[in-house]
Formats: C-alpha cells, structure tokens, sequence
C-alpha cells in the first residue's frame, strides 16, 4: 500500500460481489499528494439494484435467526482482525492517518462488531403485566422493537472503518439491513469492509457500499425505501438532510470543538501534568481530526501559570510527520486545503490579539500542533469548528465561570472536567448541555459501546451499539388477553 501504483477499483459491492461503474472517484494520499485509485462510481442501476435488495432483504433478514446474525458480526470482526495490516495500510494511504492510530481505528472497529454480536443475543424485550389496575385483569403487554426498516448510513473521512461499523453492526444485529455509503475521500477501506462481509451467510442486500457522488447521495437520503438515516459528518451537510427529509428517522452525529475545564482542586504537579499529557494527544491526534478533538481548555486562575508551560511541553513532544512511521502521532490533514483554512484561522486569531505559543505553521497537508492564548472571543478557532491540530487555553475565575465557559458554544458533543470533587463532577453532569461529560479525562474519550452523541449544533440521536440498535428500532406492542 505505500507503493505508487495507481490501481482502478470496483466502487460498489452489492450482495457479495465487486460491481464497477464508468465514471471514476480519483482517491487521493494527503501525505505525497499522488493518486492512490480511481475508484468507480456506482451507476445508476446499481445504485436501484442495492436499494431494491435492502427493501426487499428487510422481511428475510429479520427472520434469521440471532445466533447466525451474531456470526455474521463476529466474522466480521475476525476478518478484520485478520487483514489488519491491509486495512491499516489503506487507511493511511487514503486520509494521511498515523500508522498506529490507523491500527487502533480497525482495533476499534473489530470490537464494535464484536459488540453487534453480543448485542444481537441478548436483544429481546420486555413483559409487562397490565393486571396491577382495574380493567387489565388477565392481560398481558409484550413491548418488543421492530426494525424502522433498511438503514442508509453515510459516513465521514475521518473513521472510515470505525463509522462505517458503528452503523452495520447495530443494523445487522436488530435484522435491518444497511446500505452504507462512504466518505468520497477514503472510500477504499470501506470497500474492503464490503469484501470481509462477503459470504457472512446473510441473504443478498443484507449490506452494501455504495460509492456515489454527493448529488446521487441525496437522491438516496430521498428514496422511500430507506426510511433510517444515519449520518456522521459535517453540521451543514446534517442539518440540510435533516431538513430534505423532515418524516424520516433521521440521527445526525456532526461536529463540535470540545472544551476542557482544569478545576482549582486539580493542582499537583502531578495532575497538571497528566491533564497536560492527555489534552495534547486530545487535541492532536491524527491530526485533530476528530469531532471530539479538545479545541477549548479553560484553567482555573489559581493554576494556570504553572499549566501553559506543561502543556507547551507536551504539546512538543508529540511526534509530527510521517504517517507511516509508528512514532507519529500528528500526521498530516485530510488535504492541503484543509491544512491552509487552519493557517488562515491562526493568523486571524493573532490579528486579534491572540499569541501562538507553540506551532502555527502549515507545510503542504501538514499543520504543526498549535496552542494559542489570549485569542479574541469572536475568532472562528474559538467559535466554529477547527477539526485541526490547534487549541486555545484561556484563564477562567472558580468552578462557576468554569462551567459556565465550557457550556458557551453552539455544539454540544462531550465535555471533559479535571477534578477530584465528585460534587462537582454531579453538578457538571446536571448543567452542561452536551451528550456527555468525562470527569478525570479529555473530551475526546470514547468507547465502543458507550452510547455516544450531541445536543444543539452537534446533532441529534445517539450511536454506541445499544444506543444505535434502539435508534433503528421502533417499538411495538403486544397485548395478550385471557392469561
Ligand atoms: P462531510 O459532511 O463533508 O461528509 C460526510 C458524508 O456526507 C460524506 O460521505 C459525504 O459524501 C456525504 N454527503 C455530502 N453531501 C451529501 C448530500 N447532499 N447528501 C447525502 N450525503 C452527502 O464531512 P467530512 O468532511 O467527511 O467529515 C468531517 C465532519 O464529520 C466533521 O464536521 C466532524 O466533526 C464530523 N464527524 C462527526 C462525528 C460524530 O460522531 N459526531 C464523528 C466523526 C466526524
């Protein structure tokens, strides 16, 4: 995979097999800039074919039984497990992602079906007698959750793999099948998920991948046959789906820019130094390109000296560059365009006021890890999403301005909160609007199962595989008379 050949792929796979189109997707590595494929676009009557198949997989696949779709999952799981290097390797080449964090991403990903799977046992329902009042004698309610029907998934550039299964894992483990249509950047990796899923024993239209251009993407979103959409990417894309298709179950995982606040209590230098630690992998990992990146860290006065140089010199630390060397952490952006928006973003905070105290500089694809202080309010790295290697710290006076700092922003995703009070902790998670609070860490934790999600600009709904099972179920009742 770091070879140079530029290799022309099938841009579909539909009930098991590749299927190729005329038109082409170039795919491109954002650390040489070369074309890595040009992948086909799915013709239109592929694209009917898939569709056509999941509506009409939706009555077969609800009647396999739970154990074999648990297979099918579990399989899925070992596949990956088993091509790790391949997949890895393909993550890398179409986003620029560091090796090791490519290696994490199919880790991840494996575990995510494997949660399908266990899910997909236990994935039952729930008796409730209705004879505890007057009229329900003999009567009985079995409330079960019934599939809403076939899921469109779309997903974004920056977890290929790990988006991917967190919308088939649940759908196959309720018995809905799932078109999923990848991210026009890095649609290669998803496509070998499509081939790890061939021959996972599920009827034809169980799964597909799509590669369309954006304009056919809507003409899916539309289409009367996939009433779920399940879309991970930008805000205004998320919002105008939402908006183009206002009757169906819609769930929108978007963006943010995440805030940190260090409480007065977290003062040793111990802790200063852990939090530190934390919030430059947070904020620069793969890049920053994470919709749970730390882009706001608000310290408490008390201990806010003696923080900035701490985090200045882990933030240094932090290995830039080469995303094929294992050591890497921060490797280049999605694109040079990506790279640049970030550049302009620095030298306009700095016009306003702010100072760079380490970074700030743009190489091809590649932004060197920023930390800024003293930025103006209004400027777009504090307000909008930087989706970048760049935060800003900013002193704040006691826990109340703290929290109330770390609740100013349209989006609301997760919030970190370093202390050691667990009161405050409880009252973190009773007032900030966001779809998650982590007390002792960053922002930017996640794990597979938990369920995971925003509130205002973020979105709407929750992923996790529980979380997404009941998302793409509907409940419906049962009432047994006579019992
Ligand atoms: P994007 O919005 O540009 O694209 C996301 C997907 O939407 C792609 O597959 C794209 O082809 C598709 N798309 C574009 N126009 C469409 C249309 N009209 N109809 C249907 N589909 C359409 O996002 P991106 O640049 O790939 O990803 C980065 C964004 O994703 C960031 O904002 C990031 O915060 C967000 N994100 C959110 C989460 C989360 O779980 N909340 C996770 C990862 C990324």
């Amino acid at each position: 995979m770091t070879g140079t050949t530029t290799v022309r792929r099938a841009g579909a796979w539909i009930a098991g097999q590749p299927v190729s189109g005329s038109a082409t997707l170039p795919v491109r590595d954002p650390w040489t800039d070369e074309l890595v494929a040009e992948v086909a676009l799915a013709d239109p009557e592929h694209v009917e074919q898939a569709l056509q198949l999941a509506h009409e997989a939706a009555g077969s696949l609800l009647a396999v039984p739970a154990h074999r779709r648990a297979d099918a999952l579990r399989q899925a799981a070992t596949g990956l497990l088993e091509r790790m290097d391949e997949v890895a390797a393909t993550i890398t080449r179409e986003s620029g992602k560091p090796i090791t964090w490519s290696r994490a991403e199919v880790q991840r990903a494996a575990l995510t079906f494997r949660w399908g799977a266990e899910e997909a046992v236990r994935w039952s329902g729930e008796l409730q007698r209705l004879d505890s009042e007057p009229g329900g004698d003999g009567r009985l309610a079995l409330q079960r959750r019934f599939p809403r029907g076939p899921v469109l998934g779309i997903t974004p550039f920056n977890f290929p793999v790990n988006l991917a299964a967190h919308k088939i894992a649940p759908a196959l483990a309720v018995g809905a099948p799932i078109v999923l249509k990848p991210a026009p950047k890095t649609p290669l990796s998803a496509l070998l998920l499509g081939e790890i899923l061939t021959d996972c024993g599920l009827p034809a239209g169980a799964f597909s991948v799509l590669t369309v251009d954006d304009e056919v993407a809507a003409g899916l979103v539309a289409d009367p046959r996939m009433p779920v959409v399940s879309f991970t990417g930008s805000g205004p894309v998320g919002w105008a789906i939402r908006n183009a298709v206002p009757r169906k179950h819609v769930t929108l995982e978007l963006g943010g820019n995440a805030g940190v606040l260090i409480c007065p209590d977290w003062s040793s230098d111990a802790d200063l130094r852990q939090a530190a630690r934390r919030i430059a992998t947070g904020a620069n990992a793969q890049g920053g390109q994470s919709c749970i990146s730390v882009q706001r860290v608000l310290v408490d006065r008390t201990v806010y000296e003696r923080f900035l140089p701490v985090l200045v010199e882990e933030v240094e630390q932090l290995v830039v560059g080469d995303p094929w060397s294992p050591a890497t952490t921060v490797g280049p952006l999605i694109n040079r365009a990506a790279a640049q928006r970030i550049g302009e973003w620095v030298t306009a905070a700095v016009a306003g006021g702010a100072r760079v105290l380490t970074g700030g500089t743009v190489t091809d694809a590649l932004v060197s890890p920023t930390v800024l202080v003293d930025a103006p309010a209004d400027a777009q790295v504090c307000q909008d999403e930087a989706f970048g290697p760049v935060l800003t710290v900013a002193a704040v006076d006691g826990v109340d301005e703290g929290l109330r700092a770390l609740d100013d922003s349209r989006f609301g995703l997760q919030a970190g909160i370093f202390t050691h009070d667990i009161q405050t902790a409880f009252r973190a998670h009773r007032e900030l609007e966001v779809g998650g609070v982590i007390v002792g860490d960053i922002p930017t934790f996640r794990a597979e199962q938990m369920p995971y999600g925003g509130v205002k600009e973020s979105g709407i709904g929750r992923e996790g595989v529980r979380a997404a099972m009941e998302d793409y179920t509907e409940s419906r009742l049962l009432v047994l008379s006579g019992v």
